[in-house]
């Protein structure tokens, strides 16, 4: 049987065994998001009562100073289904998805950003791909326009040199936006590094993947949380996450200068032979000294990159940490009392 008819299989006996009125959680990280909240409680509310599913919101406060945290406890109390996640501090998008990931209870999980740069209407997509037998549906951006040209090349680069470096394969253009099934999140919670680069992570867990296209438009309100030093540090941290080239190509660079060097040493002794021996040379020396002692440096910087992460894996430090948790209503699928309505 050939890989595409085996993965065939799969998905069909996947589809068969879809719990009828699964539990769908809607992990949301929100920083400094009061302005936008309302528009996306909005914008959700509709699309999740639409499945007929039994939904839980499950929302990470990551430290925000602004009133995000009141808004939210206020729709809870308000029977708003779910719960929210206090952090006690900023923790950045990563760890927050890893608290949310942790605490939600669903079969299946949704992960969506508050700002409505993830369109809402795409999860009922989402859910057909995975009745359909995917463990895995992700949102691909197939028009980043609401994005800077420099950001859009910068992500570009990355998402190249990460596929050429890394052995997994990570699509190119996929956020966080995905619906993933219960074993999806089972396999995640079980990845012990403090290193939470989510979507290397979610590439790593493999699964059959199935990608929905759609366009990103532009934050609905608030601001953007990354700036270009944040996103090269989240690169770095993607790359030394999950290739370990950059640390053994200098064995391969170290080889091959040490052999243009033989080469050269070699041709300078037949050379006092024939000529005589000469003073000049400050120039070649010069950009020996440069060249050698900057290569030397880079590759330092580059071990010094891992062994900074080793420190931070090996001091053991959770993710995360939950300063409260406030619990919302609950809410139990339409299909489900339909159905139980039918059999009374
Ligand atoms: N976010 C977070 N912690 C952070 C930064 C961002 O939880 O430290 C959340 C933010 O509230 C939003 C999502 O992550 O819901 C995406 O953030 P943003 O829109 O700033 O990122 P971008 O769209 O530029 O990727
Ligand atoms: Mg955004």
């Amino acid at each position: 049987m050939d890989t595409k008819a085996a993965a065939q299989v799969y998905l069909t006996r996947r589809q068969g065994s879809r719990p009828p009125a699964p539990l769908l959680s809607v992990i949301v990280p929100v920083y400094n998001e009061q302005d936008v909240l309302p528009h996306f409680l909005e914008a959700t509310r509709p699309v999740l009562e639409r499945t007929g599913l039994a939904y839980e919101y499950i929302f990470i406060d990551d430290g925000s100073r602004d009133g995000t945290a009141d808004t939210l406890s206020a729709q809870l109390k308000d029977g708003l289904p779910g719960r929210l996640i206090g952090l006690s501090r900023n923790f950045g998008k990563e760890a927050a998805l890893s608290a949310g990931l942790e605490a939600a209870r669903g079969d299946i999980a949704v992960i969506i950003d508050a700002d409505l740069q993830d369109p809402p209407e795409l999860i009922l997509q989402m859910l057909d791909g995975w009745r359909a037998g995917y463990d895995v549906v992700y949102g691909l951006r197939v028009d980043r326009s609401s994005d800077t040209l420099m950001k859009r090349s910068t992500a570009g680069w990355f998402y190249r040199l990460f596929n050429r470096l890394a052995n997994i394969e990570m699509p190119a253009n996929a956020g966080d936006f995905r619906l993933i099934d219960r074993a999806v999140i089972d396999a995640l919670l079980r990845l012990p590094e403090r290193n939470r680069f989510m979507k290397g992570l979610f590439a790593w867990v493999g699964f059959p993947a199935m990608a929905i296209p759609y366009e990103r438009p532009a934050r609905k309100a608030g601001t953007g949380k990354f700036n270009y030093w944040k996103l090269w540090n989240f690169a770095l941290d993607g790359l030394t996450g999950f290739t370990t080239l950059p640390l053994r190509v200098w064995f391969y660079g170290g080889v091959l200068v040490s052999l243009i060097a033989f080469a050269y040493a070699l041709y300078l002794t037949l050379r006092v032979f024939v000529s005589g021996v000469d003073v000049p040379g400050y120039a070649s020396l010069m950009v020996a000294i440069l060249f050698f002692s900057g290569i030397q440096l880079l590759s330092i910087g580059m071990i010094g990159e891992y062994i900074a992460r080793l420190f931070n894996e090996a001091k053991q430090r959770p993710v995360y940490v939950i300063q409260d948790i406030i619990e919302g209503g609950v809410q139990t699928g339409e299909r489900q009392t339909e159905k139980d309505a039918d059999d009374n």
